[in-house]
């Protein structure tokens, strides 16, 4: 008999892609011993209606760069490719589909853990996957809360451990937009994409 195949889900805006998000998928891949790690770049974020999200296009090509040394890391368009709303538990089936022979984690940032009773239908969610979290600093998680609003999640739950980090997104297009260069915060060839193609500038 074959054995399943274990696979971490990377979701995000990836607007741009950082260390943050590379260090998550390398830290679980050790971790939760697995296979590959699919970076899954949602279209139309649930989280982020009425914010200025850059396009798909150049974020596809930023993800790439990104995870080009790294053979475990793969890109998965599924996620904005499909029609909208994207999701995440609309998102498992179709993934099961094209990979019926494997374990899926969820890999998330203790901010997505905390917020986990916002998303849709989080308690079917766990039942599709288990979730590999990595704390962040500056999101506590009050898992009495969460447990109330997620009944079970504490045994859905594994927790990451390693240095953790405060880079996001937001920072970084904070930082670009007020006229410096990414450096050290993201991949050397991302940063030189960004600067090429002038994103976040205005
Ligand atoms: P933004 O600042 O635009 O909201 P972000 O940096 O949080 O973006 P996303 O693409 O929204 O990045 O995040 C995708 C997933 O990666 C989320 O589950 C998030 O918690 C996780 N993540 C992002 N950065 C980090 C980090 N520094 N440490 C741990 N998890 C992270």
């Amino acid at each position: 008999m074959s054995k399943k195949s274990r696979i971490g889900l990377l979701g995000g805006t990836f607007d741009p892609p950082h260390w943050g998000h590379l260090w998550l998928a390398e830290l679980a891949r050790v971790q939760l011993n697995l296979d590959k790690v699919l970076f899954l770049p949602v279209g139309d974020p649930v989280h982020k209606q009425g914010q200025i999200i850059t396009a798909v296009f150049h974020r596809l090509q930023m993800i790439s760069l990104a995870i080009q040394d790294n053979p475990c890391f793969v890109l998965d368009t599924t996620d904005c490719t499909r029609p909208a709303p994207h999701t995440t538990v609309s998102l498992l089936p179709l993934l099961q589909q094209s990979h019926p022979e494997a374990d899926f984690w969820l890999l998330i940032g203790g901010d997505s853990l905390r917020d986990l009773p916002t998303w849709v239908e989080p308690g079917r969610l766990i039942q599709h996957c288990r979730l590999g979290v990595l704390p962040r600093p500056g999101a506590e998680i009050d898992w009495a809360d969460l447990s109330t609003a997620v009944p079970n999640i504490k045994t859905a739950v594994d927790m990451l451990d390693g240095p953790t980090l405060s880079i996001s997104a937001t920072a970084i297009r904070r930082w670009v937009k007020n006229g410096n260069e990414p450096r050290y915060l993201l991949p050397t060839a991302v940063a030189e994409y960004i600067h090429e193609k002038h994103l976040y500038l205005g």
